[in-house]
C-alpha cells in the first residue's frame, strides 16, 4: 500500500516559511510539537542547526530573514531551540568551503528537529499496540459509514462505535466511495527527494533560483538529501519522482554548490502526495493546517503534517469523547 509518512523532508518543524502565509496558530502549534517530539523520542529525533544563506540576489535579505526568526522565537517563548544568529560570509565559507560564496553575504542559523519518519512510524504503532490497540495490516477499507459501519474490500462489514478515517492523500476518495460529502477538497502535491551519495556538512534552506520557493539540503545517514518539489497529481497516477523534478532537484542544488553533482550520484529517489486542503491557486501558499469533519459516528481527517501529528491526534480524541458524552 501507499503512504505518505516515510516519504517526508524528515522534519519536524515549526515551518519558518509558513510566517510568510501567515500561518500564526499553525506555526506556534507545530513549534510546540516540535519541542515535544525532542523531548519525547530522543532517540529517534534530534535537534538540527539550518542555515539560511543570504546573498546579494536572494529575494529574501538579511533584515527580512532575520525578523521571520525573531517571530518564530517569539511564537515559542518557552522552546530551548529558538536561539538564532547571523553567520558572516567568512564564517559560512570556512563552515562548509563547498558552498558557492560570489555574491554572499552571510546566513542566518536556527534550530528545527530531525527525525527518522519510518523509525517514528513503527514507534507510533509500538505506543498504539501498548495501549490495547490492534493493527492489521494489508487491510483496505472499501468504504466506512456516519452510522459507524465499515466494509472490507475482502467484502466483510464491521461495526464500530466510532471510525475515524485518516487514508492521508486517499481520505477524500475513501469519503467519496462512501458517500460522505465533506466541506473540504484534497490538493494533492506531489513533493519529490534525492539522495545525494555526498556528505552533508551543514543543512540548508535555500531559494530555489529563479523562485520564491525554498528546498532543502539536508545531511541524512551520512549522505545528502534533496528536497523538494511540488506537482499536482491524481491518485490514479504513480508516485515517483519525475525525470523532471530529478533535474529541477540537481539544478537547484548546483547553483549553490561547488562541487557540481549530476544523476550518477543520486542513490535513491522517493516521492509522497501531500494532502493538502485546497486553499490556494499555487500549492506554495496551500495551508499545512489539518481539517476535521465528523458526521455522527464518523469522523474524517483531511492535512496536518508528522510534526503536529500528535496535536491533531488529540483533537480526534477530545472530539471523539465529547460526542461520546454528548448522547
Ligand atoms: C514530500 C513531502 C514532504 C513532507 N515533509 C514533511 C516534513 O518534513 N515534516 C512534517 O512534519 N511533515 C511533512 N510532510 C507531511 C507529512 O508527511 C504528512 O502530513 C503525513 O505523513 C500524513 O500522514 P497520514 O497518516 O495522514 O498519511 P499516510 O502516511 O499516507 O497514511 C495513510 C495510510 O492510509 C492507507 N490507506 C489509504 N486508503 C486506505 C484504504 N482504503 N484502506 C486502508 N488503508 C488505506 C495508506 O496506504 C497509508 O498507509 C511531508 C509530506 C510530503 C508529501
Amino acid at each position: 500500500m501507499q503512504r505518505t509518512s516515510r516519504a517526508s523532508s524528515k522534519l519536524l518543524h515549526g515551518g519558518l516559511r509558513y510566517l510568510e502565509n501567515l500561518e500564526f496558530r499553525l506555526v506556534r502549534e507545530a513549534l510546540r510539537e516540535r519541542d515535544g517530539w525532542l523531548s519525547r523520542v530522543p532517540e529517534l529525533a534530534h535537534p538540527l542547526r539550518l542555515v539560511v544563506p543570504i546573498y546579494g540576489n536572494s529575494r529574501r535579505g538579511r533584515w527580512m530573514v532575520g525578523a521571520g526568526l525573531l517571530l518564530y522565537r517569539m511564537l515559542a517563548p518557552r522552546s530551548q531551540y529558538g536561539d538564532f544568529l547571523w553567520l558572516s560570509a567568512a564564517d559560512l565559507r570556512a563552515r562548509d568551503p563547498g558552498l558557492h560564496a560570489d555574491g554572499l553575504i552571510g546566513g542566518w542559523e536556527f534550530s528545527d528537529g530531525q527525525m527518522d519518519d519510518y523509525e517514528l512510524g513503527l514507534w507510533v504503532a509500538d505506543r498504539v499496540r501498548d495501549l490495547g490497540g490492534e493493527i492489521r495490516e494489508h487491510c483496505a477499507v472499501a468504504s466506512v459509514s456516519a452510522s459507524g459501519e465499515l466494509t472490507l474490500e475482502s467484502g466483510e462489514t464491521q461495526e464500530y462505535e466510532r471510525i475515524i478515517n485518516v487514508a492521508g492523500p486517499w481520505s477524500e476518495t475513501l469519503a467519496d466511495h462512501s458517500g460522505v460529502s465533506l466541506p473540504f477538497e484534497l490538493d494533492l502535491v506531489r513533493g519529490s527527494h534525492l539522495i545525494l551519495d555526498r556528505p552533508c556538512p551543514q543543512a540548508y534552506l535555500l531559494e530555489v533560483p529563479g523562485e520564491r520557493r525554498v528546498f532543502f539540503v539536508l545531511p541524512w545517514k551520512s549522505r545528502t538529501l534533496l528536497g523538494t518539489t511540488e506537482v499536482r497529481q491524481s491518485l490514479d497516477e504513480p508516485i515517483e519522482c519525475s525525470q523532471e523534478e530529478e533535474g529541477y532537484l540537481l539544478s537547484a542544488y548546483n547553483d549553490y554548490f561547488k562541487e557540481q553533482v549530476s544523476a550518477d550520484q543520486v542513490v535513491d529517489r522517493f516521492a509522497g502526495v501531500r494532502p493538502l486542503i485546497r486553499s490556494a491557486r499555487n500549492p506554495n501558499r496551500a495551508t499545512r493546517e489539518y481539517a476535521l469533519h465528523q458526521t455522527d459516528r464518523l469522523i474524517t481527517v483531511l492535512g496536518g503534517k508528522w510534526t503536529t501529528a500528535l496535536a491533531l491526534g488529540r483533537e480526534v480524541a477530545r472530539r471523539s469523547r465529547k460526542r461520546r458524552t454528548d448522547r
